[in-house]
């Protein structure tokens, strides 16, 4: 079959590999009809994040979905046919911290990722097949009505958008700011709509991103107008926002959220860090009493009930899909991602 592989910094490559196979009696085996590029992807694709690359020829990816082709003997709650879609995580249902709800934890797998080269790799889904374990506990069917720009989502950037709002405990009639504007920021904001706020910024200093987020009902902040704290807290009757989203994974997004927001505020963080540790205001923090909360999206938790907001378009995601190629043209999709060239914001993968 045709999978995206990695074969070093700034490259991948649309090859030829072995098609996956059933090993385990609890795995299918999914026909791909759309994979998406990730920003946490483009860690991957720039060696970056420490520790060692990406094996040479592994295939990338761990947003997709697609059709069940084959099911193995122990499968019980999917079937052959059904249309699933899949967290970006690789997590057995059954472990301790699997039945804690911290799926991302899970021991079995040694915190996998789809593509990913933490822990024991499992094949990535930028490809036409992919080997699923833990099947039962691992696929969400997806209803007919819905199209796969706005299923896909759920297996991550939206689950960790709305995780984001979530943590951010935004109560009715809040200000919110949402730094990051690209996919993850966009669905943040997106989710932040659901918990009532009266006002919502979007800080970035791409401008087709931030138009985007001005459709989306957020008032835009330019970085390129100086500092975001200033700008937010001229903004908010020199208050501040009473909640940040923190959507970049950077330390001086983190920075510019904690100085932005105000006292007694909450930032809330879901980039991921490139950074092992980092720097940040401490001091300031602690005397504006601010409540810090982070981590990585457990999103097998969030895919069910998420679905349902989806289906009544509370919730669409698909709206930050600007690319839609076919798989083989991916080295294109993650070049155009990378460069922000040609208003790209998603770029969806067909095979
Ligand atoms: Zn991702
Ligand atoms: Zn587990």
């Amino acid at each position: 079959m045709k999978a995206i592989t990695f074969h070093g910094v700034s490259d991948v490559r649309a090859t030829d590999v072995a098609d996956p196979k059933l090993v385990e009696a609890t795995d299918v085996i999914v026909r791909i009809t759309t994979s998406a590029v990730c920003g946490s992807d483009l860690h991957q694709y720039h060696g970056r994040g420490g520790g060692a690359l990406v094996q040479t020829g592994a295939i990338m990816g761990h947003e997709f979905m697609g059709g069940i082709e084959e099911a193995g003997a122990a499968v019980r709650g999917v079937r052959t046919g059904d249309r699933v879609v899949v967290p970006f995580s690789v997590s057995c249902g059954q472990c301790t911290w699997c039945r804690r709800r911290l799926p991302t934890q899970c021991t079995t797998t040694g915190r996998a990722v789809f593509g990913g080269r933490f822990g024991h790799v499992w094949g990535g889904g930028q490809a036409e097949r992919i080997r699923v374990p833990f099947a039962d506990h691992l696929c969400e069917k997806v209803p007919a009505e819905l199209s796969d720009d706005d299923a896909l989502f759920l297996g991550d950037i939206l689950s960790t958008g709305y995780v984001c709002a979530e943590n951010g405990g935004i109560r009715p009639g809040d200000t919110v700011a949402v730094f990051g504007a690209g996919p993850v920021g966009l669905l943040a904001l997106q989710s932040a709509q659901l918990f009532g706020p009266a006002r919502v910024f979007a800080v970035d200093r791409v401008d087709y991103r931030l138009a985007l987020a001005a459709e989306l009902g957020a008032e835009p902040v330019s970085l390129d107008r100086g500092d975001p704290a200033e700008q937010l807290r001229a903004l908010t009757g020199g208050h501040g926002p009473d909640v940040a989203l923190e959507c970049v994974g950077h330390e001086t997004p983190f920075t510019q959220a904690i100085q932005a927001v105000r006292p007694g505020g909450t930032v809330s963080s879901v980039g991921v860090y490139v950074e092992t540790s980092m720097g940040f205001p401490a001091r300031e923090a602690f005397f504006k009493g601010l409540t810090l909360k982070m981590g990585i999206c457990n999103a097998r938790n969030y895919m069910t009930p998420l679905l349902p907001l989806v289906q009544r378009k509370k919730l669409q995601p698909a709206r930050i899909v600007t690319h839609t190629l076919p798989l083989k043209d991916a080295p294109r999709g993650y070049a155009i991602f990378d460069a922000k060239q040609d208003r790209a914001i998603k770029v969806m993968l067909k095979p």
